[in-house]
């Protein structure tokens, strides 16, 4: 293992950090190491905590930068619809992490953060604590199933695939495997990880259906009265498209999912199903509640608008976690990230940076050839004190927006991975 600049590598640091912490009180573990400049610490490395440190280190390279993330390796959720339906193989969306050690000396510890102790400035993984300066969290979501049980089976035999990794290479099984019947796919009301994702889900899927002439009918159970973002180009598109294999049920319910007999029951009915997606209603990784970052009743993190940070000074919650103006994306949390790593070198020199105020972009395929897509500027109104939106929706489908959009997310996973 090559020795990083801080003169402690990663095997000596968490070994010499366990050893600590066993023998000696917290405080004196975190003055032990002699760590010459102020550590990062980030935690989840996705979207959101991969753009921070590398930004953090492109900026700053003598910078001391941990990034802890429990899976072995990076895999994208913008563009797995396209996988799910047959139209990209996995590994264009998968990255390794030691792109990140080896090109810009980010320390990536493949851990699980167990717990944040902010009094103490330390995050506890599996093996040993690790002491902070500054803190950033970008956990990401978690389903939010706790007063209803039945979610909690469905997850297992009916993945939602709204988190990366296993979760698709299921549902992506269950649909290969897939020799015709019905399959049924429901959104919960947002707030949710990318409000159009199961809309590009539901039109590609139907797209698939058509072009492998299977004997199939999706029921698209909504809990929202339309899409939630670009609704024209989404209702003409399923119009026009999939009226024949293909019903849209508004304003639903989930009430129960009965996973062994196969039946989805919601207010508009009961639907049983040969494959269900059955996307549960999102929070914010329980691994801040534990913190105590989110208060009780709370799904999201309340942050700074403008800075991200929380109500503890030098600690940041970015992403889909956080309770913030911009709509949950991979897009937004790529801003963010960059914000928060130029306010973080910014503090390093004793300044400070001027508010910003973030912009996205966001696309949805509707057929496999064509997209369509939304632009949206935020001001903010000091009198009501609320960012307001200024949407431009393109709802024509057009095969240059579909080109668009996979040269936004190649050169997204450049920037992070290139
Ligand atoms: C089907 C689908 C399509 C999408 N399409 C788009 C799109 O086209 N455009 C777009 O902008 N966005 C899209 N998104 C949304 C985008 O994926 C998310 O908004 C983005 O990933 C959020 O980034 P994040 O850093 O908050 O979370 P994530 O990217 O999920 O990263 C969180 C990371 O934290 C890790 N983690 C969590 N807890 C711990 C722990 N205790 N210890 C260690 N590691 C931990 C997780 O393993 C994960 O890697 C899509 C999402 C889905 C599901």
């Amino acid at each position: 293992m090559s020795k990083k600049s801080s003169g402690v590598d990663r095997r000596e640091f968490l070994v010499g950090v366990s050893a600590l912490s066993l023998s000696a009180p917290l405080l004196a573990y975190t003055k032990a190491p002699k760590r010459q400049k102020a550590q990062v610490v980030i935690v989840g490395g996705g979207y959101g905590g991969v753009t921070t440190a590398k930004y953090l280190k492109k900026e700053n390279p003598g910078l001391d930068v941990v990034l802890i993330e429990e899976r072995p390796f990076f895999m994208s959720c913008p563009m797995s619809n396209h996988f799910l339906a047959g139209l990209m193989e996995l590994t264009p969306l998968c990255f390794s992490y030691n792109v990140l050690e080896a090109k810009y000396d980010i320390r990536f510890v493949n851990d699980k953060v167990l717990g944040v102790e902010l009094d103490k400035r330390v995050v506890r993984t599996s093996s040993g604590y690790i002491a902070y300066d500054y803190l950033v969290l970008s956990p990401g979501i978690d389903y939010d199933i706790e007063d209803k049980p039945f979610y909690r089976d469905s997850l297992v035999f009916n993945p939602p695939a709204f988190k990366p990794g296993s979760e698709h290479i299921y549902l992506k099984r269950l649909i290969e495997d897939f020799e015709g019947g019905d399959i049924v796919i429901t959104v919960p009301t947002p707030p949710y990880r990318c409000p159009p994702a199961p809309y590009e889900r539901a039109a590609l899927i139907a797209s698939m259906i058509k072009r492998d002439k299977l004997k199939a009918h999706i029921y698209f159970i909504d809990a929202n009265e339309r899409p939630p973002v670009n609704s024209e180009g989404f209702l003409t598109a399923y119009y026009d498209l999939y009226k024949d294999i293909a019903t849209y049920v508004t304003s639903a319910q989930v009430r129960d999912v009965d996973v062994h007999k196969k039946v989805v029951s919601t207010s508009h009915g009961n639907f049983k199903y040969e494959i269900a997606n059955i996307i549960p209603p999102m929070k914010a990784s329980s691994l801040l509640e534990d913190a105590g970052l989110l208060k009780k009743g709370q799904k999201w993190v309340e942050v700074n608008p403008l800075t991200f940070e929380t109500s503890v000074r030098n600690v940041f919650v970015i992403g889909d976690a956080s309770q913030s103006y911009l709509p949950k994306s991979g897009y937004a949390a790529h801003s963010e990230g960059k914000l928060v790593a130029k306010l973080i070198n910014a503090r390093l020199r004793g300044k400070e940076i001027k508010e910003e105020f973030l912009q996205m972009i966001c696309y949805a395929m509707v057929s496999d050839r064509e997209a369509i897509m939304t632009e949206t500027a935020f001001r903010y109104d000091a009198v009501s004190k609320r960012f307001i939106p200024t949407h431009r929706e393109d709802n024509q489908r057009k095969e240059s927006t579909a080109r668009r959009y996979e040269e936004w997310a190649r050169g997204l996973w450049r920037d992070l991975f290139g």
